[in-house]
């Protein structure tokens, strides 16, 4: 495998996916039923993974994380997908939606401050841009961002937001107030979660994926300085109506967006070559009138449709990645392969359900925990619909310019 990677090697990076394979494999699957039922990661868990690197494992070198690129990224997120996905989710802000914000758009100061901290896992970062009404459409958001002085006030609400109780930082995104005279006006800042102001709301109750968290994000007159404002805007000292309005926002989350949508295709990946094991093992040994049911030459289709999904899967999310560190290709390759692999784990996941019979639908079989699991993938980074949107309006918009 040709990585592409200085930092990283790939004899070095071989090591580290070594590890990260076997603890996943020996240390986390055991322990799924209570994670799912506790509904949190086990202290212990969380100290191993810290000390693996994993809460930065994207985050560059410079600032105290492994480095890898996204053509790494994705073979680590296929074996943490092995396991259950909220695993993934309690470093999954910091090396993902948030922390790419950060390394592609923030300051040096801003990455000092806050990427080591992020990169050891001693601060955990959530990525605050959905609203009720601002979810597929961020350009709906009413988060406003307000000048004051040499800062900002920040008002409006965040829902669903991942890691948000347990986070110590937010990137939230919010309308400029007043709104430049160019542009979309949205602009990204990175607060403190212990700021004043800010009301973090009850850990939602979810279908799936127990161990992680969401919860509601308030923001009441909350303020903040200068240096909270990503990408930054100049002297602080200088009067608000002199400074440019630095609105990068939508930019960032999109781009931020765009590679999580890579990596999310990954991690449906190892979902499905899970789900495929877990049904291979299962029929294979389980028998109905004396007779495994792996022998009935319909549930082998079954299993067969599950080792093409997966097979396919795994490609397209290696080609994708490879794209995105060529820089050929960041915003079709990157929605139709999250796309592709979502939908694919929706029906792997399905089919294994199937294959166990009236077991799979029990709760503590994890094909029943997986088949919840893997429906967030379709609906969280952007919707499937969305993603067409993507795929399909922009192959149009690039052949009408070409022919224009
Ligand atoms: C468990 C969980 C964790 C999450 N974590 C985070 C997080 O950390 N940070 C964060 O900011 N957000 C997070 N989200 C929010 C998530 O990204 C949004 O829920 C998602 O983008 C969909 O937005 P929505 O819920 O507002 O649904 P809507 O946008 O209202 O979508 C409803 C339906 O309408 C369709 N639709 C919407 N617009 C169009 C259109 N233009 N054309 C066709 N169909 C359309 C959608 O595809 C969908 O089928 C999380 C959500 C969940 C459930």
């Amino acid at each position: 495998m040709d990585t592409l990677n200085p930092d990283v090697p790939d004899d070095v990076f071989a090591d580290v996916l070594k590890q990260i394979s076997q603890f996943v494999r020996s240390r986390v699957v055991p322990r799924e039923l209570e994670i799912m039922n506790n509904d949190s990661i086990p202290d212990d868990l969380r100290q191993q993974s810290a000390e693996m690197g994993l809460f930065g494992y994207a985050i560059p070198q410079e600032w105290g994380g492994l480095g890898l690129n996204l053509i790494q990224d994705v073979e680590v997120a296929m074996e943490l997908g092995y396991t259950s996905l909220s695993l993934r989710s309690m470093f999954g802000t910091n090396n993902g939606i948030a922390g790419q914000v950060l390394v592609g758009f923030g300051t040096e100061d801003q990455k000092a401050t806050w990427l080591p901290g992020m990169a050891t896992g001693d601060i955990v970062a959530s990525f605050a841009l959905t609203e009720d009404g601002a979810g597929s459409n961020p350009a709906g958001l009413r988060t406003t961002a307000k000048v004051d002085g040499t800062g900002w006030v920040i008002n409006g609400s965040k829902r669903y937001i991942t890691n948000a109780p347990i986070a110590n930082m937010f990137v939230v995104f919010a309308k400029l107030d007043p709104k430049p005279e160019s542009g979309n006006g949205i602009a990204v800042f990175l607060v403190p979660s212990d700021t004043a102001g800010i009301e973090v709301g009850v850990k939602d109750a979810k279908m799936g994926q127990q161990g992680s968290g969401t919860a509601d994000v308030n923001f009441t007159d909350v303020r903040v300085e200068a240096d909270a404002l990503v990408g930054g805007n100049g002297d602080a000292g200088v009067e608000p109506a002199e400074r440019p309005m630095i609105d990068i926002g939508y930019k960032a989350a999109m781009t931020s967006l765009a590679r999580g949508r890579v990596h999310i295709a990954a991690l449906a990946v190892g979902q499905a070559q899970r789900a495929l094991d877990e049904s291979v093992a299962h029929a294979a040994s389980s028998t109905q009138g004396g007779e495994p049911i792996g022998n009935f030459q319909l549930v082998q289709a079954m299993i067969a449709d599950q080792q093409v999904g997966v097979m396919a899967g795994r490609a397209m999310v290696r080609e994708a990645a490879r794209a995105w560190v060529q820089e050929t290709d960041r915003r079709i390759a990157p929605s139709a392969v999250k796309l592709f692999c979502t939908e694919m784990v929706g029906q792997v996941a399905d089919l294994a359900v199937q294959i166990h019979g009236g077991a799979g639908y029990m709760r503590e079989v994890p094909v029943e925990r997986i088949y919840r699991d893997v429906r967030l993938l379709r609906l969280y980074e952007g919707t499937s619909e969305i993603q067409r949107l993507i795929v399909g309006g922009g192959l149009i918009r690039a052949e009408q310019k070409r022919t224009s």
